[in-house]
């Protein structure tokens, strides 16, 4: 399995993709690891890309207290500094690489640019008064999970408001196929939606390399239709968009979390083969008597140790329950099971005569 294929070639690491630093992936393009607070994800990826005597980014970080200085250290390790920077392609809304882009914006008047599918989801985020993740509880019911959204509370009960104030429009919406262009190389914009809804991706096939985001991760399955706004069938797109990654050349794989490895493809079939299985099992969950997404959630395994859903916290848990729904309504669309919603529940039955 393309799961074990971790390698950095090329990348001076010391086996640790989450180890501080700066590390030259390709001539003039390196990786720079930012932390992430109380995140199983552990880090994020930031790519600097030397762009004559400016850099642009792909991906800037969570504005954390100490994330500028942290850029900065790594990028003296090439004698430059983050006032060099003029330009941040962000794959996605999520808070894990858009709001540094924010604060970079703030300080140095860069330009940020961001997928035009994330509109809906960063105007919802930017919404004063907003509750913390109110769209994602509001699914959480409809799944059946009210157990997940209590435990959600009693986490995230007391946390105080999130800070709107990053989610500030960007100032340039990306189009699929737009192109790039950066001071001698040429990257190529393409939308990849299943993550969120505006995800995107930057290919430099000159050089070869992916900046694949959350789109393709080389050690974890990523999370499908994550954000304040859901697509309507967002495994669906999440596959399409991935089929579209076999279309272009077999790049190396620059991912936002986890090592950079040798073959986006290898991993494309592996995250295909995987959602195969899932589709699968989930299918499997009806059939033996689960109803809604959450009563089959509980009846699988989790995580490529095969955890119990009780074994999960409650963030992995609604993230748990989501990635069940996505996939049962995947289902419901290939004819293989029925689905009855309501307002407030949403459930799915064998389809046939037997389920009206
Ligand atoms: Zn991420």
């Amino acid at each position: 399995m393309a799961d074990s294929a971790g390698r950095d070639p090329g990348d001076q690491g010391t086996g640790d993709w989450t180890e501080p630093g700066l590390f030259t992936v390709a001539p003039g393009v390196h990786r720079i690891p930012l932390p992430l607070p109380n995140d199983a994800l552990r880090a994020v990826n930031v790519y600097a890309i030397e762009s004559g005597d400016n850099l642009v980014l792909v991906d800037a970080g969570w504005a954390l207290a100490e994330t500028g200085g942290l850029l900065d250290a790594a990028l003296d390790r090439i004698g430059r500094h983050s006032g060099e920077i003029t330009r941040c392609l962000v794959t996605h809304v999520h808070r894990d690489h858009y709001t540094m882009a924010v604060i970079l914006r703030r300080r140095f008047g860069i330009r940020v640019a961001l997928g035009i599918g994330d509109r809906p989801s960063l105007t919802a985020a930017a919404e004063p008064g907003r509750e913390n993740m109110s769209e994602q509880v509001l699914r959480m019911e409809r799944a059946g999970a009210g157990p997940v959204i209590q435990a959600l509370r009693d986490v995230f009960g007391d946390a105080p408001p999130e800070r709107e104030d990053v989610w500030e429009q960007p100032d340039e919406w990306l189009k699929d196929q737009a192109t790039i262009e950066l001071g001698g190389r040429e990257l190529r914009a393409v939308a990849t939606p299943g993550h969120t809804q505006g995800h995107t991706v930057f290919a430099d096939l000159g050089q070869n390399l992916l900046f694949a985001g959350d789109h393709v991760l080389p050690h974890i399955t990523p999370s499908v239709g994550f954000e304040a706004v859901a697509a309507e069938l967002p495994l669906g797109d999440y596959l399409r968009s991935l089929r579209m990654m076999l279309d272009l050349p077999d790049m190396r794989l620059l991912p936002a979390h986890g090592p950079v490895t040798d073959t986006t493809h290898a991993r494309v079939h592996a995250l295909l083969a995987h959602h195969e299985d899932r589709l699968n099992a989930c299918l499997e969950r009806i059939r033996a008597g689960a109803h809604t997404a959450y009563e089959a959630a509980m009846a699988l395994p989790w995580t490529r140790r095969a955890r119990r859903f009780s074994e999960l916290d409650p963030f992995n848990q609604m993230l748990a329950v989501m990635e069940t729904g996505v996939h049962l309504d995947l289902l419901v669309v290939q004819g293989r099971l029925a689905r009855e919603a309501t307002a407030t529940l949403i459930t799915y039955a064998l389809p046939g005569p037997a389920a009206r």
